[in-house]
């Protein structure tokens, strides 16, 4: 999608899960399309958001990425100076070095410590599962993490409840880059934090980014935050990418009726500012999909071949990328 290198290339990336019948003998029934041939390139220090409705495959997208899930089909590769690897097609055993590259911020900064364990504890499993580290060393690598994330070397030896919950995502973050990964998938990853502990996380991450050289991919549903921290932004319905731009010329001039939609259903906070109707009508389901275009059902400006065609994701110029009929009308 541009001529420098990207750290990770996506290509039609599909994870599928079969709908099995109740009853002794199981026959498959349906297949939920959860991420459908999804393609992006995303470029070393640089932030990408993935945004989307609840349902949209935000999710499951970056888990099969991370191989949390195994991709049905579709290549992940990671260009990495010393080589490529296509993360989709590794077995357990080949994807174990590529794990200490590749981490997950998660959402939920009370359910994802563990409660019995210490900071210390938390913080350095990666570098004990992965036999990084130990002794004095395993020691003075956690006190530098918890530092760069704004904790104290002191805080070690405290359990999670002693925290307030942007000092839970923060030891979070300190155990997520503990093994210096290259690329991090941030989901949802200030959605559970106050307002104001939201700001200062996501200054945290981009501070973090700078220093270590990271490349995130940001999911989040809270359009805001995304246009605060990220370069470029995907948007996703109905597992499919519908578009994808530059953050500002996204947020300036959204092309995909799917994105107009959802920008205006952002709250703005001045009251002259008359509000656009919100997103009418229910998420396309993934398990029955409507035909042609996933979005023409509530698509205001649905038009004949939208529920026959389904629209590809299409180069619209100037690092734009559009799945929209209008687009071969001239109309968007
Ligand atoms: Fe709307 Fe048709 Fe574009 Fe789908 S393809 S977003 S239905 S105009």
């Amino acid at each position: 999608m541009s001529a420098a290198v990207p750290l990770l290339e996506v290509r039609n990336l599909c994870k599928h899960f079969p709908v099995f019948s109740q009853g002794f003998v199981k026959r498959q029934i349906g297949l939920v399309r959860a991420t459908d041939d999804v393609s992006f390139d995303l470029y070393p220090g640089e932030t990408l958001g993935l945004v989307g409705e609840s349902g949209s495959g935000k999710t499951t997208t970056g888990r099969a990425i991370l191989r949390a899930i195994r991709p049905t089909s579709g290549s992940v590769r990671f260009h990495f100076p010393d080589g490529t690897v296509d993360a989709a097609t590794l077995s357990e055993h080949e994807l174990k070095p590529l794990r200490t590259r590749m981490q997950m911020i998660f959402q939920d900064p009370f359910s994802s410590l563990n409660p019995r364990m210490t900071v210390k504890d938390i913080v350095a499993e990666p570098l004990v599962i992965h036999r990084l580290a130990r002794g004095g060393e395993l020691d003075d690598r956690v006190d530098d993490m918890l530092l760069r994330v704004g904790l104290k070397p002191e805080h070690r030896n405290r359990y999670p409840h002693a925290f307030s919950g942007g000092q839970r995502q923060r030891i979070g973050i300190a155990r997520a880059l503990i093994m210096r990964p290259s690329f991090v998938v941030a989901d949802e990853a200030v959605s559970a934090l106050d307002v104001s502990v939201q700001a200062q996380v996501i200054n945290l991450l981009h501070d973090l980014q700078q220093e270590l050289g990271l490349t995130y991919l940001f999911i989040a549903h809270d359009l805001s935050v995304v246009r605060h921290i990220c370069d470029r932004v995907a948007v996703m319905y109905a597992g499919r990418i519908v578009e994808l731009a530059p953050s500002e010329e996204l947020f300036t001039e959204p092309r995909h009726p799917y994105t107009r939609a959802l920008l205006a259903a952002v709250p703005n906070p001045d009251p002259d500012v008359r509000m656009a109707s919100e997103l009418s009508g229910e998420v396309a389901d993934p398990g029955n999909l409507p035909s042609g275009c996933a979005f023409h059902p509530r698509c205001p400006a649905c038009f004949a071949p939208c529920s026959e065609k389904r629209p590809l994701l299409k180069d619209a110029g100037n690092g734009r990328w559009l799945a929209c009929h209008l687009q071969d009308r001239g109309d968007e």
